[in-house]
């Protein structure tokens, strides 16, 4: 396999101006989805696309597409990921790799590489989810998990819509976003985790995703003075809270290893220091690389609910509103990036990944697998996220060889 030189200093001048971008006095950046920061941020990756000689296309989603010429026409090898951030977020979740991808195909301009199949790098649009919901949504209309309506209805806090939204800030392209023949999709990212720090280990090869379960739970009590009430008489129902909370810490340590659950969201009412609560609604997030361990967990914790309310004399609501299967990558992609990683001499080791990624739609159309590097401390969503530089050229260089190999087959 070649070995193809990135230009660190190239890339790290470039990944410096780039979050100069709605730059955050504490080093993150503040660039949530077609915010006029995510316009200039869209705006300087267009202007770097062409310059890198790419022809950008945009399509009606807002995702960006930078597409290099091969040798023979055919589905291209598309790679990158998404530079919307969290509202005071990174400057490292999406940017590695749209920035690699881009220093990628800079390093194959400077080798005089053609390759024999076309490449694209891709720019999802609306990754975070944190301005509209759900997240992924730009990867998830271009492989037709969503629909187009459904995506530009979606409402941020202040009322306006993605669709209002994207045409204001001139990215609503008119390339159809639908699946169409890729002939596979590689995403670097940052492991939002703490493995690879802990193990000492620059790289993973990511097999997979985590499946998951997202409940909301409701629990009906009664309201009453938190003097004169006798503790007999009480129907509390911040008790029936505490109560899940404490099972799905204790289940989620029994159940199987790699089971992780939260309770995430409260909200409680009238919650006042001398009312006993009436009402509370409170969500659980559950999730495993196994869907029958994500399965009885939902089983125990829905008993658990149960019987937290008859013990407290709470009426009571459980809904399951989503249920996604662990998503395991493409073998042929995992190997091509395990192959990418031994030829550039790096240890590594294999990962599945606690969160959700463009990759996993990309998954359900075409072969695709990501590469790791590690976050500093596991922290992810901050702005003290932070990268070692020699970890991104690291993916980097492993994304150039997979991306080669691919393109070369
Ligand atoms: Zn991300």
């Amino acid at each position: 396999m070649s070995t193809v030189q990135i230009d660190g200093a190239r890339f790290r001048d470039r990944f410096d101006a780039f979050n100069e971008i709605g730059a955050t006095e504490n080093g993150g950046v503040n660039r949530p989805a077609l915010s006029d920061a995510n316009r200039a941020a869209r705006d300087q990756v267009v202007e770097w696309f062409e310059a890198a000689d790419l022809t950008v296309s945009i399509d009606e989603m807002g995702n960006i597409f930078g597409r290099r010429e091969g040798t023979q026409d055919g589905p291209p090898v598309l790679f990158g990921s998404h530079i919307d951030s969290q509202y005071n977020g990174g400057r490292f979740d999406g940017v590695v790799g749209v920035l690699g991808a881009l220093e990628v195909v800079e390093a194959f301009n400077d080798a005089g590489i053609t390759t024999d199949r076309p490449l694209e790098i891709a720019v999802w649009s609306n990754e975070e989810g944190v301005r509209f919901q759900p997240d992924m949504l730009g990867s998830g209309v271009f492989c037709d998990v969503f629909d187009l309506e459904y995506a530009y209805s979606r409402t941020d806090k202040d009322g306006h819509t993605f669709g209002d939204e994207l045409e204001r800030i001139g990215y609503k392209g008119d390339r159809p976003c639908e699946p169409r023949e890729l002939h596979c999709y590689f995403e670097m990212h940052v492991e939002q985790g703490p493995f690879l720090e802990q193990e000492g280990l620059p790289l993973a090869a990511v097999e997979g995703v985590f499946g998951f379960s997202w409940m909301n739970v409701s629990f009906e009590g009664q309201a009453n003075h938190a003097g004169p009430t006798p503790m007999n008489m009480r129907k509390d129902a911040m008790i029936g809270v505490s109560d899940v909370t404490r099972a799905v810490r204790r289940i989620t340590a029994t159940e199987g290893t790699d089971l992780v659950g939260t309770v995430g969201s409260v909200d409680l009412w009238p919650n006042a220091i001398n009312v006993i609560p009436e009402r509370a609604e409170f969500t659980i997030d559950l999730r495993s690389y196994d869907n029958s361990v994500v399965e009885t967990a939902v089983q125990r914790i829905q008993d658990e609910i149960e019987a937290a309310a008859a013990r407290e004399g709470l009426a009571y609501e459980c809904e399951e509103i989503m249920r996604v299967d662990a998503d395991p990558f493409d073998q042929g992609c995992i190997e091509t990036v395990v192959e990418a990683i031994e030829s550039r001499g790096y240890e590594y080791t294999r990962l599945v990944s606690g969160a959700g990624h463009d990759a996993n739609y990309l998954n359900t159309i075409c072969p695709s697998s990501m590469i790791f590097v590690p976050s500093v401390d596991g922290i992810s969503h901050r702005e003290s996220e932070f990268t070692e530089w020699d970890d991104i050229l690291a993916g980097t260089e492993v994304l150039a060889s997979a991306v080669l190999s691919k393109a070369t087959e």
